[in-house]
């Protein structure tokens, strides 16, 4: 057995499913080895032996970091005066407030991800190029993992601008359909199917939109679908597109993503924040309340569902199944939390916090700004 090694003995969730297995993890929690429980040989000399659940780190769907410095309780209105653009709040306030503020703000989202063990977010980032660059600029400091979608500035059409942001973006995240010209849209889709990068929209946030118009876009993410039909979703679902849903911002609209109808139509689910200002970043809370929220709506959604948005899905998403697979070669580096092992996706789903999240080594933070508290792996 390699020195300095950690053995798990439970249950491993990955894209294969749930497993009754064993890992030998390195110190800095890598996956030396995997193997069938009771195959072990004799085992010696562990740093310690750890019982529980190991799940490839989350990623998070959907995020707007560039408002998470709001420093207040988020008042009650409808999405066009909370967050659309461009006359509700939120973009009143990006911009009125300094760049120091924006820069703080996203950091302390970045660190709080880290700390939960998020593994990064797919963000739709306002504020033109210049929006981008900040976002870019914190998370390669902070080492933390942001697939950015940026947008053009105000209404501006021109291919020239749409290339312009895809030269530093990861994509194109646009607002809703409506709120941009039908040229705007057709040229970043083209833009991005030309580029190979990610077209994302928001779509049937709190009115259903048409969705052949969406989907003859070609997007390969859209975010929310509220109020989508179920044959909306079987279109989205036919297509493949992915769907990121964000219920506790939905709920602060009064709106509910329909989890159990996308969940029977086998809608590609990620699971995200949405925008920094009315949400935290955590994950953990956004299942649980999924979960919940869903069962007091009569139209209970499985815990399995909800953990391989967060956990598996993204990780397809994103082009690297690997990823979403504990093995050791390529060696995976997945969360170890010290949970029941019995319905481990519900454990998961409404158990999961940084308390049961096993610290198998320390490691210092990347970027300048040091945590208060653990950190994890
Ligand atoms: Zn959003």
């Amino acid at each position: 057995m390699p020195k300095g090694a950690y053995l798990f003995e439970g249950v491993i969730l990955d894209r294969a499913g749930p497993s009754r297995d064993y890992l030998v993890l390195s110190s800095e929690g890598q996956v030396l080895e995997r193997g069938r429980r009771g195959t072990l040989g004799r085992p010696r000399g562990w740093l310690d032996r750890i019982r529980g659940i190991a799940i490839p780190p989350p990623f998070n769907g959907h995020t707007h970091l560039g408002d998470a410095g709001w420093p207040r309780e988020p008042p009650s209105g409808t999405v066009e005066e909370i967050v659309a653009p461009p006359h509700g709040l939120k973009h009143r306030w990006l911009s009125r407030v300094s760049l120091a503020v924006k820069r703080e703000g996203i950091e302390g989202a970045l660190d709080e991800m880290r700390e939960l063990g998020i593994a990064g977010t797919i963000d739709f980032r306002e504020e033109g190029r210049p929006g981008i660059r900040l976002l870019r600029n914190v998370s390669e400091r902070e080492g933390f993992r942001c697939v950015i979608l940026g947008r053009p500035r105000g209404r501006a059409q021109s291919p020239q601008a749409v290339r312009q942001i895809l030269a530093e973006a990861d994509g194109i995240g646009l607002s809703a359909l409506r709120d941009v010209p039908r040229d705007l849209a057709e040229l970043a889709a083209a833009e991005c199917r030309r580029s190979g990068k990610i077209l994302a929209l928001h779509a049937s946030e709190s009115e259903r939109e048409p969705i052949d118009s969406i989907l003859a876009l070609r997007p390969r993410l859209l975010v929310h679908l509220c109020a989508a039909t179920p044959s909306d979703l079987d279109a989205v679902a036919q297509e493949g597109v992915e769907v990121a849903v964000c219920p506790r911002s939905n709920a602060l609209f009064g709106r509910q993503p329909p989890l159990a109808e996308m969940e029977r139509r086998h809608v590609r689910l990620l699971l995200g924040t949405d925008n920094g200002m009315l949400v935290r970043p955590d994950l953990y809370r956004e299942m649980a309340f999924a979960y919940y929220a869903s069962r007091l709506r009569g139209q209970p959604v499985r815990p399995e569902t909800l953990v391989r948005a967060a956990f598996l899905e993204p990780w397809e998403f994103l082009g690297e199944p690997d990823r979403a697979q504990i093995t050791a070669d390529p060696p995976a580096r997945p969360l170890v939390f010290r949970l029941p092992e019995t319905d481990p996706w519900y454990q998961i789903c409404c158990r999961a916090s940084t308390r049961y999240i096993h610290v198998l080594s320390r490691r210092p933070s990347s970027g300048r700004r040091r945590s208060r508290g653990r950190r994890i792996r």
